[in-house]
């Protein structure tokens, strides 16, 4: 062979072996690319596709580690995926308000309960929490976490969001603590709502110092006429026995109040048993007029009972000593707030699906302002009054509880100084046709 045909042959190998080593370059560059399209992939928590590379060398060998290291990276992400998402079902269903802020007071993340109750629009995300919750307590208790070296605990006040008119602010207990960081990256805030603890505080509050001095009333003057019998009129026939008298009107008071309370108690506490059962409340009726008629004719007043279509037949669902106590104390009252010459009558009807008894009374009547308020218990429209006439300003809150065991109802209808009407609905019993 020639030279020239060497020549040829080598140029063609050289062609080859430059034709393959572009071509292998070109797979490494390509295997490169997957990789770095890996990682971002990995990075940002993406599905990543394994390079499945046969390629030698140390590029061979990063790649195999890389596809070796995915399975593994994406069941971390799934299962972070899937813990991110329970907390976010748990936050989602806590009754309390969870807000996460940045060091900037830029708001991170409010759960449901948060965006209620504070009126967080879907776009909050991400503004700044005062221009968000226009409250300084509410800035106060953000101010006191992010700057306190220990978790916040404190109370406040914010509008209620309630779309009710005249709805009472809202009191919230606040539990602030720093989100992990140096320096602190935020902080988390939680809100309990605890309005209503509040009210029944109060409620509590007051109710313990009404009977403390229902108590120290009667107690007071019993004591004062014992000593003054003590003193100097134990034998002074003139005064003795009205004193004596009076001792024992303060002591049945006394007795009433205590009667009176653990009735309310036992009501309250849920723990007082009725039968409500198919019942004649005609007869009912009846009985407890008969017990006032006496004190009706003492005070010279016209007590009249109007059965209507109310005869044996007619059935309600309640127990009987409820009912007893219900219209019992409603006539009690009647006569009680009704001066002399005056009437009370008791009327019956029927509705399709109650008895409806009324207990009207021609007497001083009850202000318009009062109304809603005397089945509260201890309510009086006239302290001095009651007291005077032996009430103990419980009997109207024993009626509705009675009243919401039965499932009844209670109205109130009053015009000052001319008389009262209270309606009470009780179900009636249904017989199967
Ligand atoms: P009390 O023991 O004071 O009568 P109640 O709870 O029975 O307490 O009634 C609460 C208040 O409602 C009374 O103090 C009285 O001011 C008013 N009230 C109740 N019934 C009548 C009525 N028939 N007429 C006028 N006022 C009434």
């Amino acid at each position: 062979m020639g030279g020239w045909t060497w020549g040829i042959s080598g140029a063609i190998v050289a062609l080859i072996v430059a034709g393959w080593a572009s071509r292998v370059l070109a797979h490494r560059r390509s295997v490169i690319r997957e990789l770095e399209r890996g990682l971002v992939a990995l990075g940002e928590g993406r599905p990543v596709r394994p390079t499945n590379t046969r390629v030698s060398g140390s590029l061979g060998r990063l790649a195999r580690t890389f596809d070796a290291l995915i399975p593994e990276h994406q069941a971390k992400v799934e299962r972070l995926s899937s813990d991110i998402e329970q907390l976010r079902v748990v936050l989602g269903g806590m009754a309390e308000g969870v807000i996460a802020i940045d060091a900037r007071r830029r708001l991170l993340f409010a759960n449901k309960s948060a965006d209620f109750l504070f009126g967080l629009g879907p776009q909050a995300v991400g503004r700044l929490v005062p221009e968000l919750i226009r409250s300084p307590r509410f800035q106060e208790a953000v101010d006191a976490t992010l700057t306190g070296p220990e978790t916040y605990r404190g109370e406040i006040v914010v509008p209620s969001r309630d779309v009710m008119p005249r709805s009472l602010p809202r009191v919230l207990a606040v539990h602030g603590s720093l989100l992990p960081g140096s320096p602190p990256t935020g902080a988390v805030l939680v809100f309990h709502d605890v309005t209503e603890l509040r009210r029944l505080e109060r409620m509590r509050q007051d109710f313990v110092a009404n009977v403390s001095h229902e108590l120290k009333t009667p107690l007071a003057s019993i004591k004062a006429y014992t000593e003054t019998l003590l003193d100097w009129a134990l034998h002074d026939e003139a005064v003795n026995v009205r004193f004596l008298n009076r001792i024992e009107e303060q002591a049945d008071r006394l007795n009433q109040l205590i009667l009176d309370l653990l009735s309310l108690a036992r009501l309250e506490s849920g723990h007082e048993v009725f039968h409500h059962g198919p019942l004649a409340v005609s007869a009912v009726v009846e009985t407890c007029i008969e017990t006032h008629v006496g004190r009706a004719e003492g005070k010279e007043l016209d007590l009249k009972l109007d059965l209507g279509p109310v005869d044996e037949s007619i059935l309600v669902v309640a127990d009987e000593e409820a009912v007893h106590q219900i219209l019992d104390n409603l006539i009690d009252n009647a006569i009680k707030y009704t001066p002399a010459g005056g009437w009370v009558h008791v009327i019956c009807q029927t509705t399709e699906a109650a008895v409806v008894v009324a207990v009207a009374d021609s007497g001083i009547g009850i202000p318009r302002d009062d109304l809603p308020r005397v089945f509260e218990r201890f309510y009086r429209v006239d302290k001095a009054r009651s007291r005077e006439m032996g009430g103990t300003g419980l009997g109207l809150s024993i009626v509705k509880h009675l009243i919401q065991s039965i499932g009844g109802e209670i109205t109130v209808d009053s015009r000052l100084g001319e008389g009262t009407r209270f309606t009470v609905l009780l179900p009636r019993y249904q017989t199967k046709s």
